[in-house]
């Protein structure tokens, strides 16, 4: 029998009318085995995540004011569920369970965790399902990062032979089981983990939104989804600023394999965005996506490539200041530095006089305001005159470009244009190439 693990994020189990809608979703497919949820999040009625009224009790907690009024707050909200959904387990003695742990000094991330701890004790019991604690399975080492092997031991261990279960997101334990959480959003790490530890047939992600979208929606009207991508596509376009999941929540279902789909839950019908690594039918362009606030740095030196060190020198300049390169774009005699200008804070006067020193640069020129404008897509690969169009439809919107690259994978065309230019840039893409999309 197959086996789909299905994420719920925070605003689908703000509440109890939001828990019914799960429970509707899971039990219309018999493969989907394995549920992982985030802590309720916020919705029309409700105007705070729990997590984050969690994070408030644990400051007030450790700078020792009393707590007890937000800690009402989230207890109540679980009660509320509890009593609208009829469940029977000990909703009292859990709560209570929660309020000794904060009151007992238990560190911030510790105190955050609860949040999906109670509400996966309440869609388990809702679901008639096993519990799962997280700090069980999900293991990390005394520096507070994953232990892969360790997690994907215990997911086998525990989980693997269980025919139905609820698993916390968010949260695990390290090797002494004090709880420790992945960063905000952690809940898709926890469930990529799941995924990939278990072999699944697919890892659902559901949300509040129908799948990724073409482009942005603040910046182009009512952009086309993308029904389809590769994983590789996702991950260009989430380097970019496109938000999609916690970045780090694709790694391990893209190495095992395992297909991601992101769906809706308001939209349940909606197929929602499939990431895979095989092709299905597509499109050229799969999506565009724009990071603002870069800065070039920008060195003239006849012979430069005469000199076998200079590019190593250059780019040790950046890495000892602790700044990661974009991209270094260059000519016969010339070469840039893209990096993001909230990296350069109180480093940039420093920087320029460690490249004259270091470089020797004939000439040494820096100019901020460059936006990064990606068009991904895996249909581009070998696909006649797509800079072509890529290029007339900027010049039609009558946009400067700064800086192309292309790399040799095909897979992507980045161009920098000013931060100004930027959004109508996008605009000009997505109506180039929105027929053409993966939709
Ligand atoms: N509840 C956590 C947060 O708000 C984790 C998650 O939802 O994935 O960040």
């Amino acid at each position: 029998m197959e086996r789909i693990v299905c994420k719920f994020g925070g605003s689908s189990l703000a509440g109890a009318r939001e828990f019914k809608r799960v429970k509707k979703i899971v039990e219309a497919d018999p493969n989907r085995r394995v549920v992982v949820v985030s802590a309720p999040g916020k919705s029309s009625e409700e105007p705070f995540k729990v997590t984050d009224m969690l994070l408030m009790c644990a400051q007030l907690a450790s700078a020792g004011f009393h707590y007890d009024e937000i800690f009402e707050q989230i207890a109540g909200r679980f009660r509320k569920i509890s009593l609208e959904l009829g469940l029977s387990l000990d909703i009292e003695g859990l709560i209570e369970e929660v309020n000794q742990h904060i009151g007992s000094g238990a560190s911030a991330a510790s105190c955050a965790s609860r949040g999906e701890y109670l509400c996966a004790q309440l869609m388990a019991d809702y679901l008639g399902w096993h519990f799962v604690d997280a700090a069980d399975v999900v293991r990390f080492s005394f520096e507070d990062e994953l232990d892969e092997e360790e997690t994907f031991r215990r997911i086998g261990e525990i989980v693997d032979p269980l025919e139905r279960v609820v698993v916390p997101g968010f949260y695990g334990a390290l090797p002494d089981g004090t709880l420790t959480t992945f960063r905000r959003g952690g809940s898709d790490v926890s469930g990529s983990l799941l995924a990939a530890g278990l072999n699944a047939s697919l890892y659902e992600n559901w949300t509040d939104v129908p799948g990724l979208l073409m482009a942005d929606p603040k910046i182009v009207k009512r952009p086309k989804p993308m029904r389809y991508m590769t994983y590789p596509e996702l991950r260009e376009l989430s380097y970019m600023g496109a938000q999609v999941l916690q970045a780090d929540a694709v790694f391990p279902v893209a190495k095992a394999g395992i297909p991601l789909q992101i769906r809706s839950t308001l939209l349940p019908e909606d197929p929602g965005t499939l990431i895979s690594d095989n092709g299905v039918q597509r499109g050229i362009v799969t999506g565009i996506a724009v990071k603002k606030n870069f800065r070039v740095f920008t060195l003239e030196k006849t012979k430069m490539r005469e000199d076998r060190g200079f590019l190593r020198k250059l780019l040790s300049v950046f890495e000892s200041n602790r700044v990661a390169v974009e991209g270094t774009p260059s000519g016969i005699d010339s070469v840039s530095v893209i990096v993001s200008e909230e990296q350069l804070v109180g480093k940039l006067d420093k920087i320029l006089e460690e490249i004259r020193m270091y470089c020797r640069p004939h000439r040494l020129m820096t100019h901020p305001g460059l936006a990064l404008v990606v068009v991904v897509g895996k249909g581009m690969i070998r696909t006649k005159g797509v800079a072509a169009k890529l290029f007339t439809s900027l010049a039609q919107a009558n946009i400067n470009i700064r800086m192309i690259s292309q790399g040799s994978s095909e897979l992507s065309i980045l161009v920098g244009v000013e931060n100004e230019d930027a959004d109508e840039a996008v605009v000009a893409l997505y109506e180039a190439f929105k027929e053409q999309g993966s939709c």
